[in-house]
């Protein structure tokens, strides 16, 4: 076979060769007539088109145009289903991919079934993205819905959701708004306007140290003082609890940035954490981390207590067995119709920072008061989620009355959006009372 193959290409490279030779001798002597034949050949070409194109009518170029837009439009159909189904079959691994996550890691982190599609969706989008981000990211994003979500902490949400998973995700939001995301007095705010009635000073949100509440009663008990409105409802909670056969009576009310500052740093304190006699001027750094760490969860620091607000007030004595007395017992049902909450209650003690505190009340307003009784929440997550995101739109409305601003800017989205509270914080709250 081979020697046969070799033949026949050797025969026609001989052929090629005179035909190319007989070629040039032709052209070489003969231009002129070269020319004119070459005119006639075209005349001849040009008529044999037309011949053609006589055969072809009009109607059959119509045909043809026809057949061709099809065969375009039918192409771009398959293309277009053609990507169609890779994107699917891209969708149906990840699905596998994202189910499979479930399974392995439904424990570290929220997987909410109904998200399945966004979580899939998403990360088609976002492909750099690892599965367990992609629904991290998802779940924040539907939380863009809140009335209290705030868009500045988007990155701040995903980080706390992710480093606690086991922490509801509508919750995440609120804990971040208040801070909780960071250690307590970091990251902590001037407050704007400390004369509001609506005001929150907790370990993130810090009054002026020159900062006195005006209009306040000084005679309100044992000349203790407190703001004139919450100086009235303390009366008319006083006279409430008189009529059931209670006594209360304010031990300690407005309290000084300065007077707060001693309070913290009492001498007496600082014996008993030591048990030797230390000045708090002779305190190493490190004697001061750990004298805070301690003192931090009983007594606030200055210009964070909610006595300077001159709104708070410590009723009878400041011991946790005043909760299981008629009057601490009285108070916790009953404070709220007077406008005052119980301001740092037992299981929260992770929200508000401070331990249990059945005799520490903050006035709010009856209307504030009763929504915070009925929700179950603290003030620092209500105010999170119900009083700041108007204050950040519109600072003004600082001014208002707390009445006013319920009645304006809270009832509507507190009805909507305060879950109540569950089975089992009922039987908690119940238990604390
Ligand atoms: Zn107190």
């Amino acid at each position: 076979m081979k020697e046969i193959r070799k033949y026949v290409l050797k025969r026609s490279s001989i052929y090629v060769t005179v035909f190319t030779l007989s070629l040039l001798s032709t052209s070489c002597g003969k231009k002129e007539g070269a020319i004119i034949s070459a005119s006639r050949n075209n005349n001849i070409a040009t008529s044999h088109i037309d011949l053609l194109d006589d055969e072809f009518s009009e109607e059959d170029k119509e045909k043809e145009e026809f057949a061709l837009k099809k065969s375009e439009e039918r192409y771009a159909d398959y293309k277009k289903r053609r990507e169609e189904a890779i994107e699917q079959k891209i969708k149906q691994e990840l699905y596998e991919m994202c189910s499979t996550l479930i399974h392995k890691e439904s424990k570290m982190f929220q997987y909410i079934e109904e998200n399945h599609e966004q979580y899939i969706d998403f990360y088609i989008q976002n492909k750099s993205m690892s599965p367990k981000d992609v629904i991290l990211n998802v779940n924040i994003k539907n939380c863009e819905v809140l009335p209290y979500y705030n868009n500045e902490y988007k990155d701040r949400y995903v980080t706390y959701h992710k480093n606690n998973p086991e922490i509801p995700i509508d919750k995440i939001i609120v804990y971040v708004n208040i801070g909780l995301d960071t250690p307590f007095y970091s990251n902590t705010k001037d407050i704007e306007n400390p004369y509001s009635d609506l005001i929150i000073a907790n370990k993130y949100n810090k009054l002026p140290a020159d900062f006195v509440p005006n209009g306040y009663d000084k005679n309100i008990d044992r000349d203790l003082s407190i703001k004139g409105i919450a100086s009235e409802a303390f009366k008319e909670m006083k006279q409430a609890a008189k009529e059931e056969g209670l006594y209360i009576s304010s031990v300690s009310a407005y309290r000084s940035y300065n007077y707060q500052e001693s309070v913290y740093w009492r001498q007496s304190k600082l014996d008993e954490f030591f048990s030797s006699s230390k000045r708090r001027k002779n305190l190493s750094e490190e004697q001061i981390k750990e004298y805070r760490a301690w003192r931090d969860n009983v007594s606030a620091r200055e210009g964070h207590s909610e006595h300077q607000t001159g709104l708070a007030v410590d009723i009878n004595s400041t011991s946790e067995s005043f909760a299981k007395t008629p009057e601490g017992k009285w108070l916790a049902d009953n404070s709220y119709k007077y406008g005052y909450i119980l301001r740092y209650p037992k299981g929260k003690e992770h929200i508000t920072g401070y331990d249990y505190e059945p005799w520490h009340f903050r006035y709010i307003g009856v209307k504030m008061a009763t929504a915070v009784y009925e929700s179950g929440l603290t003030y620092d997550e209500f105010h999170a989620m119900f009083i700041e995101p108007i204050l950040r739109k519109d600072p003004k409305t600082s001014e208002l009355s707390s009445d006013d601003f319920y009645n304006l800017h809270v009832e509507k989205v507190f009805n909507q959006y305060a879950s109540p509270q569950t089975e089992e914080e009922l039987i908690m709250t119940s238990k604390t009372r």
